[in-house]
């Protein structure tokens, strides 16, 4: 029998961990469940995931002029990182120093923001590109193929509208959708004006719909209120665009309730979320994101912390919230929430690393989280996500033997190759030329 042509054969992984499930994602039992090839075999030709199986069944009916040897090595889907500000300028570094030492009283969470808007005004939009260019290249390099990307750090309408134009314009092997987020914080000297913000807000959305993805709006105590995020994201809707939430991070704003109002297709945070709100999601299809890059930056690993945006408050135990989520029902994603203030890893290996040290999840919850329901946040869990014929040929092969190695061990890259749409960007653990 004559054989197919592929463009690339993966053959002999040690373990082939397909993260395949519904496109609208796993939850229950599904969840806590891996799907492994042993001794499997995937063929890649025009971008796409062309078959898959055990070794010997791939090479029967495939064969294909490049062939990477697999052997004794795990082999994954690329991960989603449904959650990112991948634009700003400056850092936070001192900041943060003065934050941990306390040697500085810690800065309001808007405060904070402020100083990130300023610098990336005075950043021109080539060094903006640029370095979102090299973060896209570490993301990469760390086994991320699909990024999410927010602005949030300009406050007014123009300046977010140039973030917008550069992050749709980025193009780079990781895949980034880009998100509109008109209502991030409200700026100094809009307290007593919060309509006109709210106004401006709306106004903006027309010239941003030709070019986001999803319209971003945060639902907090320190934000924006449930009226408010509805206002503007039924005018986003009304134009086209998906819904997507900051939501109860620093407090219960009715943020899960106003993500499910809105059919949104992710809500991330959710610290302070109810029941009735994770319920309402479930119903909505809303996916539930949790950042535990941001547990750890900010130091919130305690029920009683000090220095955060709401000293003193009794915050919840997020090993609780996140069960409380998986047990009304809800398809949960993991992100990093890249950004310079209260998360600064772009690595989705440190999130699986924090997600069961802090989160106190399993191995299989970890990488469905970061791979098809993350993709499930993005709609895009039809098209990746996963190991499947007819999906985008995303995919890493690790230097350890297992899954579950790449969340025991921490603190360095496993990721030795990653391809991405059917191309192999990065061998051996460095960019490929
Ligand atoms: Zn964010």
């Amino acid at each position: 029998m004559a054989k197919h042509n592929a463009d690339l054969l993966i053959v002999q992984a040690g373990e082939l961990l397909t993260c395949r499930g519904p496109a609208e994602g796993l939850r229950g039992e599904a969840l806590r469940q891996t799907d492994i090839i042993a001794d499997g075999a995937v063929a890649v030709g025009g971008g796409r995931i062309l078959a898959l199986g055990s070794s010997a069944e791939v090479a029967k009916s495939w064969s294909a002029p490049t062939v990477l040897d697999a052997t004794g090595r795990l082999v994954t889907p690329g991960f989603v990182d449904p959650h990112s500000h991948l634009l700003f300028g400056g850092t936070r570094h001192e900041e943060y120093e003065a934050k941990v030492t306390q040697r500085a009283p810690a800065r309001r969470l808007d405060g904070g923001i402020r100083f990130t808007v300023s610098r990336t005004r005075q950043t021109s939009d080539a060094a903006l590109v640029k370095q979102a260019m090299s973060d896209l290249d570490t993301m990469l390099l760390h086994g991320t193929t699909t990024l999410e990307a927010k602005t949030g750090y300009a406050l007014d309408r123009e300046g977010e509208l140039r973030l917008l134009r550069l992050t749709a314009g980025l193009r780079h092997a990781v895949d980034v959708v880009p998100t509109f987020l008109p209502l991030h914080v409200l700026p100094e000297g809009y307290d007593d004006r919060r309509k006109e913000y709210i106004d401006a807000a709306v106004a903006s959305l027309q010239a941003a719909s030709g070019l986001a993805k999803y319209c971003d709006v945060s639902c907090d105590p320190l934000c924006f209120t449930y009226d408010e995020c509805l206002r503007v994201g039924n005018a986003a809707r009304a134009l086209g665009m998906k819904v997507r939430l900051h939501a109860d991070q620093h407090g219960d704003a009715r943020g899960g309730l106003a993500a499910a109002a809105l059919s949104a297709s992710g809500a991330d945070h959710l610290d302070y979320t109810t029941d009735e709100g994770f319920r309402a999601m479930a119903e909505a299809g809303t996916v539930a994101t949790f950042l535990p890059g941001v547990t750890l930056h900010l130091c919130e690993m305690t029920p009683r912390f000090a220095g955060s945006a709401l000293e003193g408050a009794e915050k919840p135990f997020l090993p609780m919230v996140v069960r409380r989520a998986l047990e009304a029902g809800v398809v949960a994603a993991l992100s990093t929430d890249y950004n310079p203030g209260s998360c600064p890893t772009p690595s989705m290996q440190m999130v699986m690393a924090l997600a069961a040290r802090l989160f106190r999840l399993g191995y299989a919850e970890i990488w469905n989280m970061c791979t098809l329901n993350a993709a499930r946040a993005l709609d895009l869990s039809h098209d990746r996500g996963s190991i499947e014929a007819g999906k985008r040929a995303d995919l890493v092969i690790w230097n350890v033997a297992n899954h579950g190695m790449v969340i025991n061990r921490f603190g360095v890259n496993l990721a030795d190759t990653v391809i991405a749409n059917g191309s192999i960007k990065v061998q051996h653990g460095r960019l490929a030329s």
